[in-house]
């Protein structure tokens, strides 16, 4: 990683208790090296892993001309009128080409994907053809040369590059190697991205609630978006509001993770005991940032002892403890940071400009991720409309939702009607 001064030029012109979302993710991103390392994973692991060099297609594919019809294959080369009469001299099925040349006035039953035969350029459909004995007929002007055929190297020429590297692998990437014969790819190895909650009032799902206790929410949503994102979490549980215990759980950490995501104790209230503490710990920084969900925000690198100084920092991110905003935050400025520390390539998230059935509250100055649920309006056009109370404690809301309403800084209250931009979920939420 990039040590933080450089970034804090980038930030310096913006009011420092509002930092705009977009010049946040812009100054993480400056930051952050992709790790190195590569391994050879079977196809059958290799999804959602990062590809780490271009996939070269070793062949053409299809490797042959065939046909795209049930039919009948033959050599164009008739005048346009009049009917077509052809006799049939033998088959050629998928996996079993006709053997020999096809000669001039001559055909060959064909199947769909089958090779076309020597001497064949054209494919005549079942369906516009009679058939008398060993006789084909059809009217001459029903198809024109090469019609019906799909030429070698349609789908990709010997050569070309199949897939780039940075794709994070999708399953038609999976099948799209399968077909050129690859059977392993070589991926980024996985990130370890350790995970911890804060807070004395915190409790693990499955212990008795103490008095004024809370369970621990962020543990779980934390984990799982991690493990969609398809690096390797490791849970160091959670941690109470105390220095000694917060500073041993970030230090072990660092040991061996890439990156640590903690929830929780960068309010206001805590700023000022986490900052001390970070600050002797790596090279962090406390922003507010002009978003809702959201506000407070940790980010930065925590030292490794001296005598690991060869291996990368590790990068930290320290969501709000309310439990939507650290989702939120998670998706806005850690998603695309862990992919790019993964060496993926830059992937926007989908989004769509549809009109808010509903009027919508929105303070301008701070970019707003309202949880929406998208469906279509009564005249079968998309629409949005709002889950209904939108604190940041409130995770129904990120349930109910399938979108996230992005209202930008100057944006004020937004009437029905209006026009409105969504972010779709895709499948991290
Ligand atoms: P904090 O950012 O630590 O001030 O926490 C803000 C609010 O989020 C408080 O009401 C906390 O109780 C709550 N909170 C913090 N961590 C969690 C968690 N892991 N799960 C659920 N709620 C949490
Ligand atoms: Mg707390």
């Amino acid at each position: 990683m990039k040590p933080l001064h450089e970034m804090a030029a980038r930030l310096a012109g913006f009011d420092a208790d509002a930092l705009p979302v977009h010049a946040v993710q812009a100054a993480i991103d400056a930051c952050l090296d992709p790790i190195n390392d590569r391994e050879t994973v079977p196809l059958a692991q290799a999804l959602g892993r990062v590809l780490a060099q271009d996939l070269i297609s070793p062949i053409d594919v299809p490797a042959h001309d065939n046909s795209a019809m049930d039919g009948y294959a033959f050599a164009h080369g008739f005048s346009a009128s009049g009917p077509a009469r052809l006799r049939i001299v033998g088959a050629a099925l998928a996996g079993h080409p006709y053997p020999t040349r096809v000669p001039a006035g001559a055909c060959v039953r064909i199947m769909t994907g089958a090779v076309l035969p020597n001497g064949c350029d054209t494919v005549v459909p079942q369906e516009l053809c009679t058939v008398h004995d060993d006789t084909l007929w059809f009217p001459a002007d029903a198809v024109r040369a090469a019609e019906h055929c799909r030429p070698r190297g349609e789908d990709l020429a010997r050569g070309a590059a199949a897939l780039q590297a940075g794709r994070h692998l999708t399953p038609a990437d999976l099948g799209l190697a399968a077909s050129l014969g690859v059977e392993s790819l070589l991926v980024m190895r996985r990130l370890r991205v350790a995970y911890f909650s804060t807070g004395d009032e915190v409790c693990a799902p499955g212990t008795p609630l103490r008095p004024g206790a809370i369970y621990d929410a962020n543990g779980a949503s934390v984990r799982a978006m991690l493990e969609r994102l398809g690096v390797t979490p490791i849970d160091l549980g959670i941690v109470g509001d105390d220095p000694a215990r917060l500073e041993a759980a970030l230090h072990d950490a660092s040991l061996y993770a890439d990156a640590v995501v903690t929830s929780g104790g960068v309010g206001l209230g805590d700023a000022d005991h986490t900052r001390v503490l970070l600050a002797r710990l790596g090279d962090v920084v406390a922003w507010n940032l002009a978003i809702r969900p959201g506000r407070p925000m940790v980010f930065g690198q925590l030292h490794r002892p001296a005598a690991d100084a060869t291996r990368l920092s590790c990068a930290l991110f320290g969501l709000p403890g309310n439990p939507v905003a650290a989702m939120v935050s998670f998706y806005v400025f850690v998603r695309p940071a862990l992919l790019r520390l993964q060496g993926a390539q830059a992937r926007p998230l989908p989004r769509l400009r549809v009109r808010c059935t509903e009027r919508l509250r929105k303070r301008a100055g701070r970019t707003e991720f309202q949880r929406g649920i998208l469906h279509t309006d009564s005249a079968g056009e998309p629409a949005v409309r709002s889950t209904g109370p939108q604190g940041s404690g409130v995770l129904r809301s990120m349930t109910q939702a399938n979108c996230l309403i992005v209202l930008p800084d100057a944006q004020g209250d937004v009437a029905a009607g209006d026009w409105v931009e969504v972010m779709l979920f895709e499948g991290l939420v």
